[in-house]
This record gives structure tokens, C-alpha cells and sequence, in this order.
């Protein structure tokens, strides 16, 4: 079977609707589709979901400890760790467990081998069945500032039979941009004001970077200018769907619905956000959507 595509979603700043897109994308395909809740800080899809949680996991990262008995002060685990992690000045190194990824390469390089790995919980991932969508959700533990190595587990789960959407942090910081990296298209949402504008231009240059083809959602289309609009169509960039400033959308935003389901009228606008994508001649993505 073909590998499924995985589309991602992200904004450069928060409270556009990128959660709104995500799910109510991810319902409106009616087929079993897998949502990816990545902001693992603040993960929300499952407040619009009325699913059945099946199971959690914890997720640990390997942090170093040191045999002070074997270790003769060298530094070159320090001078290894671009982190700032685990420091040495010519004498038995200091960890710093909360800066630390969990790369491995202070043990690796240590020439003594006086370093060894020990588990340290950063969040679990769980997993929440809702009628098509198979809801996969990272929890960072609260003090704990390590986004990526959770993300990565979250990612980790990804089935390569069944279409992915991947609902990432807001902004444009590592842990977007682990999200974002190997998924085969990326919805940007923004909003048509001034900081939405600002915001989607970061949002822009660091997809660009990373060479994932995308598209921009307009959310909340009647307010503020078009300044987004002009921007979008200067830089070529498509703009696949355009959500009305509708009183009601937030309304039921605020119930915790979704959006196709309290408002009817909206599926087609979701189902030609899928349509868009798949016409796109760079996104190379097909995905099956079925009408209820
Ligand atoms: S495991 Fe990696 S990030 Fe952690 S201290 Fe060692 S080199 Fe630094
Ligand atoms: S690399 Fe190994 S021996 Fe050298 S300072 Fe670090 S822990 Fe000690």
C-alpha cells in the first residue's frame, strides 16, 4: 500500500483557528484519518472530540550520570553538547537534566566511558478513538521545557497506511519545526490583520526553509484588511480557503463543537480545503474523503 500523505498544520501565532482547521479537517474526511495533536503544551483537539481514551504512555528521554571514578575530567562530553547540558572545566562535568535533549552523545564521546543513561519522564502520549479520527495527543509534565523529544514520540506513532493530520505549536520555534519536517504539505492559518500579516511572513520564511509545499487559510474573513490577500497573492502563495467572521463559528467554538457538525452548512468549505490541496500540482497528495 502507498504510503498515506501527512499534512500539518501551524500558524505563526495562536488563537487563528489552526486547532478549528485541524479537526473539523480531520472530521469532514469522513474516512479513518489519524490527528496528531503536537502542541503538546497546551494540546486541545480532544475538547471537540467525544472519543474514548484507550491508552497512555510515558515518555522518557536518556539523560547522562556520571561515574566520578571513571571520569578524569577531560571535557569532551562538554565541548560535545551544543545543548550547554552537561559542563565540564577540567573537572568532573555538572548535568543540567532540564537542558538536556537526550542525544546520546556526551556517551558516546566520552573516551572513558564514565557516562551512562538514566530515564527521565518529560510527558506521556495518549491515544483517544472518535468515531473516523484516531486522536494521538503528547502532554509535556508540567516544568518540563523539552517540546521536541515529546513531539518526536508523538510522530513516532504515525501509521504509514492511513492520512495524517498534524496539528502543531503555534509560532515558529523548534517545536514547529519538528512538526512540520517530512510532512508532505502544510496548511498555514492566519488571520487578516496586521499581526496576522507579521506573523505569516515568520511563518512563510521558515516553511520555506524547511521546502515543505503549503497553502494559507484565512480565518475570520470580513474583519480587519486584506493586507494578507495582497501578501499571498504577491508571493504566489495559494490561498486554499477563506472562514467567515461567522458569530456563530465562535459560538460553537466556545460549546467545544465542531464546526461541520453545529453548522451543517460548512462541510463543503472543508471538503474543498482537501479538494484545493490534492489540485495543488506540487503537494503530490491524494486522500480519500467520504460523504456521512
Ligand atoms: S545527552 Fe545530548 S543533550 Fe544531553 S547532555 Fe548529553 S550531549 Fe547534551
Ligand atoms: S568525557 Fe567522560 S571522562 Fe571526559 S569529562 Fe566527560 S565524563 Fe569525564
Amino acid at each position: 500500500m502507498n504510503k498515506q500523505p501527512v499534512i500539518s498544520i501551524a500558524s505563526g501565532k495562536g488563537g487563528t483557528g489552526k486547532t478549528t482547521v485541524a479537526v473539523n479537517l480531520a472530521r469532514v474526511l469522513g474516512s479513518p484519518v489519524q490527528l496528531l495533536d503536537c502542541d503538546v503544551e497546551e494540546p486541545n483537539d480532544h475538547l471537540f472530540l467525544n472519543g474514548a481514551a484507550q491508552k497512555e504512555e510515558i515518555v522518557v528521554i536518556p539523560i547522562p550520570q556520571v561515574d566520578e571514578s571513571l571520569c578524569d575530567g577531560c571535557a569532551e562530553c562538554g565541548r560535545f553538547c551544543q545543548y550547554h547540558a552537561i559542563v565540564s572545566f577540567g573537572t568532573k562535568p555538572l548535568v543540567f537534566p532540564d537542558m538536556c535533549h537526550g542525544c546520546g552523545g556526551c556517551a558516546k564521546v566520552c573516551p572513558k566511558k564514565a557516562i551512562r543513561e538514566i530515564d527521565k519522564r518529560i510527558g506521556t502520549v495518549g491515544t483517544i478513538m472518535a468515531e473516523n479520527i484516531t486522536l494521538i495527543q503528547g502532554r509535556l509534565d508540567v516544568g518540563v521545557a523539552m517540546a521536541p523529544p515529546l513531539i518526536r514520540a508523538v510522530k513516532s506513532r504515525l501509521r504509514d497506511d492511513l492520512p495524517a493530520i498534524l496539528d502543531a505549536p503555534p509560532g515558529t520555534s523548534c517545536p514547529v519545526i519538528a512538526t512540520l519536517r517530512e510532512t508532505d504539505f502544510t496548511i498555514l492559518v492566519t488571520e487578516p490583520t496586521p499581526f496576522g500579516l507579521h506573523d505569516l511572513t515568520l511563518a512563510v520564511d521558515m516553511i520555506r526553509e524547511l521546502k515543505v509545499p503549503f497553502g494559507v487559510v484565512v480565518n475570520r474573513v470580513g474583519m480587519g484588511d486584506d493586507r494578507v490577500h495582497v501578501f499571498c497573492k504577491e508571493q504566489n502563495i495559494p490561498v486554499l480557503l477563506e472562514i467567515p467572521d461567522d458569530r456563530r463559528i465562535a459560538e460553537a467554538y466556545s460549546r467545544g463543537e465542531l464546526i461541520v457538525n453545529a453548522l451543517p452548512e460548512y462541510r463543503g468549505l472543508f471538503l474543498s480545503l482537501i479538494a484545493k490541496i490534492m489540485n495543488l500540482k506540487n503537494s503530490g497528495i491524494s486522500v480519500s474523503t467520504k460523504e456521512p
